[in-house]
């Protein structure tokens, strides 16, 4: 059975095509700059890459394109072999507690979400609803970022802020990346043989998070309303005081969200170095003594550290930690600093595993708490729920 996983953006459409269940990868590809006139379409099928540049209008465009390439370059014979098509949808607010089969009704639950996400449920909405169009006889899934965290309590979700803002406003921790935790948390429990494991994932990409799993469920996580809270990433701050808003709206005469976008899109890795949001530019730089580049560094290690001793305590122990995405699968200097860090925990780094790629232990092998690399796949995650639901 073939199943697709669709993960829309504002300008960009990401799809896999597997075959379930043995979730083997048939295609993968992205549609890029959608609305542009340099848009691109790529299609990655077994090692080989094809580069189509066209003008796509708009995601309606690039489903067709996409379709029409799956036709075109015989990966799939008929329509008919796509059994069902799954979409990450950013957020599910309190309405999803798992995913769900798509239909006006779940579409309208969503857009009513919009004020939570603005930047991604619209685009995630124009995704399905091209879909929809496409493939009408196909069942359509949405899997949110959020529902993996709809099992935190509400001493880990709620704000000391006004109960009110909750009630009326939905303020509140929602996380995200939950498919990536989910994913990693499961594998973690796997390798361990221990299905009550409790495991601290950290999902280190260009966004970042934090999650502490105990019994397959998570507990807590770094990213709250929004995907700002946390630990510093990319371009984003992480927490601060929120009094720095109106200090530097006043003095720099912003408004408001003209500083929160700046603490969206210009902090973290990005602002404290001064020159790049990406962390091989940051640990370069660091190698070269430059002392801005190593506090980009040392100020992420030590907020990620931060997380795990708290998540240590509220869990009443650890069974392992897991590095995933970019960071956490390609940079072994944050992983040892952030190893180091926690050192009293009684986890202890295997320096030699740890320059090696792939899924693997990198503490020795005598440490009281493990830790690994484990690859993320939030697109078989994907696959694997519109399966689920399908056989429901
Ligand atoms: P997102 O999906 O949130 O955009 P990714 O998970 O792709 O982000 O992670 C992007 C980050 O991963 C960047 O900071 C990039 O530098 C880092 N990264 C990717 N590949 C490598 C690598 N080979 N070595 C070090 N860092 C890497």
């Amino acid at each position: 059975m073939k199943i697709l996983a669709v993960n829309a953006g504002s300008s960009s459409l990401k799809f896999q095509l597997f075959t379930m269940p043995e979730e083997t990868t048939i295609v993968s590809g992205i549609v890029e700059r959608i609305g542009y006139d340099n848009a691109a379409v790529i299609f990655k099928i077994n090692g080989q890459k094809f580069v189509e540049d066209h003008q796509i209008l708009n995601h309606k465009v690039a489903v067709d394109m996409v379709i029409h390439g799956l036709l075109e370059r015989k990966v799939i014979e008929s329509l008919d072999e796509i059994k069902g098509v799954g979409h990450r949808v950013v957020q599910g607010g309190e309405l999803f507690k798992e995913s769900a089969i798509i239909d006006d009704d779940v579409v309208a639950k969503i857009a009513s979400l919009n004020d939570l996400a603005p930047l991604h449920n619209p685009a995630n909405i124009t995704g399905i609803e091209a879909f929809r169009k496409a493939l009408p006889d196909v069942i359509q899934v949405a899997v949110f970022d959020t529902t993996f965290h709809q099992t935190m309590s509400e001493d880990a979700y709620l704000y000391a802020c006004p109960y009110e803002w909750y009630q009326k406003y939905g303020v509140r921790k929602y996380g995200f990346h939950g498919t990536s935790h989910q994913y990693v948390s499961q594998r973690a429990a796997e390798i361990l043989g221990k299905k009550d494991a409790k495991v601290i994932v950290a999902h280190l990409g260009n966004g970042a998070s934090i999650c502490a799993v105990k019994d397959g469920k998570s507990v807590d996580t770094s990213m709250g309303l929004t995907p700002l809270e946390g630990i510093p990433m990319g371009t984003r701050s992480g927490n601060i005081d929120p009094a720095v808003l109106m200090l530097v709206s006043s003095k720099e005469d912003k408004t408001y969200g003209e500083v929160l976008d700046e603490l969206n899109k210009k902090s973290g890795y990005l602002g404290l170095s001064g020159f790049s949001n990406d962390s091989r530019d940051i640990i370069d730089g660091m190698n070269r003594g430059e002392h801005r580049a190593w506090l980009a560094h040392q100020v992420q290690v030590k907020r990620i550290a931060d997380y795990i001793g708290s998540y240590y305590v509220y869990m009443g122990g650890l069974d392992a930690i897991c590095f995933t995405a970019g960071i956490g699968e390609n940079a072994p200097e944050v992983r040892r600093d952030v190893i180091k860090a926690v050192k009293v925990l009684g986890i202890e780094l295997d320096e030699e595993e740890n320059n090696k790629r792939g899924e693997r232990m990198i503490s020795t092998k005598d440490s009281k708490v493990k830790a690994f690399i484990i690859p993320t796949n939030e697109e078989v995650m994907i696959s694997r729920e519109v399966q689920r639901l399908m056989n429901k």
